[in-house]
């Protein structure tokens, strides 16, 4: 396994934590990647943020109680 170390921030991993679990990635500096021991997520710092975007936009509707069809109509 390549040599791994933490990197200047530490970031979760985005893929572990859509199944609910809070993983610190590791920091490839050869490859300037970021990588999960837990699973084979491997992405680019940018990578990592663009997949954090998308699951605070899926946090953001969850935590929403959806009360008539009518609010369904906002997230078209
Ligand atoms: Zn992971």
């Amino acid at each position: 396994m390549a040599q791994g170390r933490k990197g200047r921030l530490n970031y979760r991993c985005p893929a572990c934590f859509m199944r609910d679990l809070d993983i610190d990635m590791f920091y490839d500096r050869d490859k300037d990647e970021f990588y999960c021991l837990r699973c084979q997520f491997t992405g680019k710092e940018e990578d990592v943020l663009a997949m954090n975007e998308e699951i605070r936009k899926k946090y953001k509707v969850m935590l929403k109680r959806f009360e008539s069809l009518d609010d369904f109509e906002r997230f078209d």
